[in-house]
């Protein structure tokens, strides 16, 4: 016999939400079960009672009774509205009920249920209880607690602590089974307990939320009410005339500056003004920013600020030789040059009116490959005349701003690299080193080069104006060395200006001596180690000289010895043993194999082949000039990174040889069937210039003719079409790399007999120089046979396909 208090009746199973007794929910269903059974309910019954359970898993479609939670509400539904394909009830809850069991699931979920009658006491506490959660729900109201107004009424008239707690527990923020948990709470007093837990968690977040927000509306007050109280001073101020007395600090802080800075008027005028608006500026105004960086700059500057200039010219000689072995020439055009300078100084010295007169100094210019000691030398000039020494490069610059700056209305706008160096070094007479100023590019922001020459130029640079500063400074007094590694690329306009010093490149024995006295004794400092405990012998450095370095100048040499020193350093400092003396054992060790170990002079004759020699950006170098010939049709081909002058020397060659062909035992038209490749190795390298004329001329022959080369003899000169052998430039350089590459005899344009002047003894020693003044002569030496036409050879090109073939037949 069925409890009295057990009832069967259509169920509906909820996703996520918790209806508890005595509150009222609107309630939408879908599923077709659901709305089945709320149909069955509602007109089924008289009494239009439904229970309610919530799912465990929301996710699930058609629940069974695991799926739902045990505990439910029991609800009557007091208005039902169907809609399309949903149906929507007004449900309020009843009681807590138990599901006992699905009786059927289809059409509709019907339930055997038990309700579970309440347990409530009546004591003090249970009061206090009631009045405790009344009050907080009260006070979350009054906080902004989203909750029917009605509900508060009526717990306010008094209802039963059931009611509340539920009421409350149907209003309060918490998750689904938070929910369930308290629904399934069936005594009275601990549910109560449990949502006045609940309720004052909620009100503490309300309360923060109130006081943050309380916060922000304050600080919005008093900024709003600050912004009108200064803008009510300023005005006030302004009447009175007495704005600067009470101007921030910042502002004083820069008044000070102005006053040291001892800028010239001008300066000083658009300091002052700009100043003035800097000091008006509400902190707030982004412009403030911009105009506090740009009277950073203004003030920084060394407008008065200089290194006395006393040089005494026999102690700048001095110190120029103590810092550098050689570069004798180099250095004796330095002390002239200083000399000069020196004495123009005296000259204008309280006659300003005069310095334009006699002008300011000319700018040095250093050219001359990498490492050959331009930057050292130019740090030594600072040393001796007791200045700051300030070095920026100019390579890849194409924009004309880089070097006189941005307009401030640019954002992140900055002075030119000028001003920038002057700036660093902190005294308006340095000596100002710009690098690379053989690689500067011209193209739509300007051409940097004329920005660059009002910098240089003493007649214009006692007002130098960078666009971000707007005032002119006074570059007069600085010193200015250009460097670069070679001259034609160099912008005409500034090339005139300067006075240039070139810088040769060093020979095996002065760069033996530079890594001995110099190099090495650095490098054991740099590295930690005691000039006693290390020590390199001079059969070692020679090895390292000759064999791992092929260089103009000593970087790389400079980087063997670093090498050598670390691998030292390591060892010293993990005390593990190691011999004090690098020998050329410790060299292999330290340094692996020779990268450079056999010398030109030791390879062997070969047809088609010549030595020329070539000046480039990394100092004078060997070239090897190889040609090709298969049959054709007469066809030209050049490869190997030709530069269009170099390319014309070809032509020009070939011209020669072939309006000379019965001189040179050719046939007349031996050009007819043959394609002719000439090619220059190290492709990777750009080369040009015509002074490779007389050596591929000579290739030429050797692989039309079959006379092999004399691989010793290095040549250089250009050709005419006629045959005559012209002068060229560099021939110090080309003369030093010939030496360098173990070349025991050069061919050189008459012309050039002067230039060997300039070639150390230790050179000239080694070499014998040929000079010729038309391609005949370099033939004649040139090649192993007498003459050319002494080995009459008819080109067959079916048969011998290469110079390969050729030499071989
Ligand atoms: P560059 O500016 O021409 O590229 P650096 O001035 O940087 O060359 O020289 C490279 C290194 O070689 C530096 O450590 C420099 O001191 C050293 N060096 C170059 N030439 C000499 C020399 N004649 N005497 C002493 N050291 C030299």
């Amino acid at each position: 016999m069925p409890n009295q208090l057990e009832k069967t009746i259509p169920a509906v199973p909820v996703r996520e939400s918790v209806v508890f007794p005595h509150t009222e929910t609107l309630l939408t269903f879908g599923r077709s079960r659901s709305i089945e059974a709320v149909k069955a309910a509602f007109k089924g019954t008289r009494e239009r009672h439904l229970a309610v359970f919530c799912q465990r898993d929301p996710r699930i479609e058609t629940p069974n009774k695991e799926d739902l939670y045990d505990i439910g509400t029991l609800v009557v539904l007091q208005n039902v509205l169907e809609t399309d394909g949903t149906i929507n009830v007004v449900a309020r809850g009843l009681s807590r009920i138990k599901l006992e069991e699905i009786v059927t699931p289809e059409p509709y979920l019907l339930t055997r249920v038990a309700q579970i009658p309440e347990r409530a006491e009546n004591t003090e506490e249970m009061r206090a209880l009631y009045n405790h959660v009344l009050n907080l729900f009260r006070k979350a109201y009054n906080l902004g607690k989203g909750t029917d107004v009605m509900v508060l009424m009526r717990l306010s008239e008094g209802v039963s602590p059931a009611e509340l707690a539920d009421q409350v527990a149907f209003a309060l923020e918490l998750k689904t089974e938070e929910k369930q948990a308290l629904l399934e709470i069936v005594n009275v007093r601990e549910r109560l307990e449990k949502v006045a837990e609940a309720l004052s968690r909620e009100l503490k977040i309300l309360e923060l939320e109130r006081t943050i927000a309380n916060k922000t509306q304050a600080k919005f007050e008093k900024g709003m009410k600050e912004a009108i109280l200064r803008e009510r001073k300023k005005t006030i101020e302004k009447e009175l005339g007495e704005l600067d007395e009470e101007e921030d600090e910042t502002a004083r802080d820069f008044r000070t500056k102005i006053r040291e800075a001892k800028m010239p008027s001008e300066v000083r005028k658009k300091a002052d003004k700009e100043l003035s608006r800097f000091a008006q500026m509400p902190p707030q105004n982004p412009e403030r920013s911009y105009l506090e960086n740009y009277l950073e700059w203004l003030t920084a500057m060394p407008w008065s600020k200089s290194t006395p200039n006393n040089t005494k010219i026999s102690k700048a000689a001095k110190i120029l030789d103590e810092d550098h072995f050689g570069l004798e020439k180099v250095k004796e055009r330095i002390v002239e040059y200083l000399a000069v300078m020196k004495l123009k100084s005296k000259r204008v010295k309280g006659q300003e009116s005069k310095k334009e007169e006699i002008g300011g100094p000319t700018i040095l210019c250093f050219i001359g490959p990498p490492g050959v000691g331009k930057t050292s030398i130019g740090k030594s000039i600072a040393r001796s005349l007791g200045r700051k020494f300030v070095r920026v490069s100019l390579g890849g610059i194409r924009d004309e701003a880089e070097i006189r700056g941005h307009r401030r209305t640019y954002v992140g706008a900055l002075p030119g690299r000028i001003i920038q160096g002057i700036r660093s070094t902190g005294t308006n007479n340095p000596v100002f080193m710009l690098d690379e100023i053989d690689k500067i590019g011209i193209d739509f922001r300007g051409d940097p080069s004329s920005a660059l020459l009002e910098a240089l130029d003493p007649e214009q640079n006692r007002e130098f104006s960078d666009h971000y500063l707007e005032v002119p400074f006074d570059l007069s007094n600085v010193m200015f060395i250009c460097t670069g590694n070679i001259l034609d690329t160099i912008p005409p306009a500034l090339r005139d200006r300067m006075e240039v010093i070139r810088f040769a490149g060093y020979t095996e024995e002065e760069k033996f001596h530079i890594a001995q006295k110099f190099l090495f004794p650095k490098q054991i400092k740099v590295h930690g180690l005691l000039p006693s405990e290390v020590k390199i012998t001079s059969r070692a450095l020679r090895e390292i000289t000759n064999r791992y370095t092929r260089e103009a100048g000593v970087r790389e040499l400079e980087r063997m010895l670093a090498m050598a020193c670390r691998k030292i350093a390591r060892k010293e400092a993990e005390n593990k043993k190691f011999n004090t003396e690098i020998g050329p054992l410790q060299v292999r060790k330290y340094l692996g194999p020779p990268k450079y170990s056999s010398m030109l002079a030791e390879k062997e004759d070969a047809v088609g082949m010549s030595t020329g020699l070539a000046w480039t950006e990394v100092g004078g170098v060997v070239l090897f000039i190889e040609v090709a010939l298969m049959p054709g049709k007469g066809q030209l081909t050049l490869t190997g990174q030709l530069g269009d002058v170099m390319k014309e020397s070809c032509q020009a060659a070939m011209s020669y040889i072939r309006s000379h062909w019965k001189k040179l035992g050719l046939t007349e038209n031996f050009a007819k069937s043959l394609d002719i490749h000439i090619h220059v190795p190290e492709g990777a390298t750009p080369k040009d210039g015509p002074s490779a004329g007389i050596a591929i001329a000579t290739a030429l022959v050797s692989a039309l003719t079959g006379v092999p080369t004399r691989r010793e003899v290095g040549m250089t000169g250009e050709i005419t079409l006629r045959g005559r052998v012209i002068e060229i430039g560099g021939a110090k350089e080309k003369v030093i790399a010939a030496h360098r590459a173990g070349l025991k005899m050069l061919i050189l344009p008459k012309d050039n007999r002067k230039d060997l002047e300039d070639v150390p003894a230790s050179v000239k020693k080694d070499i014998k120089f040929v000079f010729v003044k038309e391609i005949d002569d370099v033939l004649e030496v040139a090649l192993r046979a007498k003459k050319p036409a002494l080995r009459k050879k008819k080109i067959n090109g079916e048969k011998k396909a290469t110079i390969h073939a050729f030499a071989a037949s």
